[in-house]
């Protein structure tokens, strides 16, 4: 066989993740490998727990990102919080959600479940309907922001709901954090997961999590032992310190370095920019780009009330075969943008604006190579103002 090093073609990423990687963040990588428990490596460990306690607006001691994808953070939350014969309250209003049913039910517990549309948020009405009905309930899960329909769930309303009925929370912010206002300590998170890949403009492989002290507290009275060895947060406080210094690391696994390096990287230039500016700046993108899209004729999925600025979900035209659309730019344009899942199939494409991918140039790219595409296909659309109508909202 003949062995070669693998080149990839350099990708404009849109679609639901990852997202475009910052080139500081690609040169971080490349930097010299430490041991894992080395004293600098130990200072690393320690300045990414401080900077993702300010990403995450907490003061929680257990912060800190798991070694492995946010799909790992999620199974994190459910493992070490919910015991066999438990009651879960689980929304599902996406994809995300019913991966959290899966997870309820491979722990043992019920999973009651919240349904609303795809596209729609999470109705708290519906939640709390749940929360009289099962007072046996010990922790309400729900979707931050739903990347498979593009809407935003009311988070601080939901966390006061389940508080008020005793209940913990689960949130899965995988694509909130660093993107649109998140606060967990504000809104009362109890068990909190992301991911690197998304908003945070980081190779994917990743996922920051933080835990409350009353998640903290119910992980260590369990009954029985966390099924999982790998993500059992007892030990794995015992790897990254549970906020007390940098002595007495005991090895749990060896943590990734080098992607580590990365995190650090991606944490520095999000405190350079500051928060608030890093989710007006996705904010301003994608009003850019909904200019366009909408001068252009298409319209959005989720209403305008609860639509995340970071992933749009648009219609496909009338006619449009939407996987050669995307194959298209893809080949032609080396731009990526993401297509609709399950009822949304065929229908609709989602288009990320997400961590390094919200910038001005990829706005102005979409919309002009999509405009030539569509229009090269005689799909019904305006042509030759979608450009100059996101241009007057970037210069605004
Ligand atoms: C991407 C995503 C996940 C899964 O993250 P991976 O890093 O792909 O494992 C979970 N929840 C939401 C809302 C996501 O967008």
């Amino acid at each position: 066989m003949t062995a070669r090093s693998f080149r990839p073609p350099v990708r404009t990423l849109m679609g639901p993740g990852p997202s475009d990687v910052h080139p500081r963040q690609l040169e971080a990588l490349g930097r010299p490998t430490v041991g894992h428990l080395d004293p600098t490596f130990i200072e690393l460990m320690d300045e990414i727990k401080g900077m993702l306690q300010y990403a995450f607006r907490t003061e929680n001691r257990l912060t800190m990102p798991i070694s492995a994808p946010g799909s790992a953070g999620m199974e994190a939350a459910f493992v070490n919080l919910v015991e066999p014969g438990d009651t879960v309250i689980v929304c599902r209003n996406g994809v995300f959600g019913a991966r959290m049913k899966e997870n309820v039910e491979r722990c043992g517990a019920t999973a009651v479940m919240v349904e609303d549309d795809w596209g729609s948020p999470v109705d708290p009405e519906k939640v709390e309907d749940a929360l009289k009905r099962h007072p046996e309930a010990k922790i309400v899960a729900f979707v931050h922001a739903e990347t498979s329909t593009g809407a935003r769930s009311d988070a601080e309303t939901l966390c006061r709901l389940a508080r008020d009925h005793d209940c913990l929370t689960i949130v899965d912010a995988v694509t909130s954090l660093g993107g649109i206002p998140l606060e967990v300590d504000r809104w009362g998170i109890d068990a909190i997961y992301s991911g690197t890949q998304k908003c945070l403009s980081c190779t994917p492989g990743l996922s920051p999590v933080s835990y409350s002290e009353r998640a903290i507290e119910a992980i260590q009275n369990r009954s029985t032992k966390v099924q999982s060895w790998f993500l059992d947060l007892n030990l794995i406080m015992g790897y990254w310190g549970d906020g007390g210094g940098s002595s007495k690391r005991a090895y749990h696994h060896t943590a990734p370095v080098n992607s580590l390096y990365g995190l650090h990287e991606a944490l520095v230039m999000l405190t350079e920019e500051g928060l608030e500016n890093a989710w007006a700046r996705h904010r301003h993108m994608h009003e850019a780009l909904k200019a366009g899209l909408e001068a252009m004729g298409l319209s959005f999925v989720v209403d305008e009330a609860y639509r995340l600025p970071e992933l749009n979900s648009v219609w496909t035209p009338a006619g449009i075969d939407e996987a050669a659309v995307r194959a298209r730019l893809l080949q032609e344009f080396n731009l990526e943008i993401g297509a609709g899942l399950g009822a949304f199939a065929g229908k609709v494409w989602r288009i990320g604006l997400m961590g390094h991918s919200a910038r001005a140039e990829n706005v102005m790219l979409c919309l002009s190579a999509l405009e030539a595409i569509l229009g090269e296909m005689e799909a019904p659309i305006e042509r030759g103002a979608a450009t100059s109508a996101a241009q007057r909202v970037l210069s605004a």
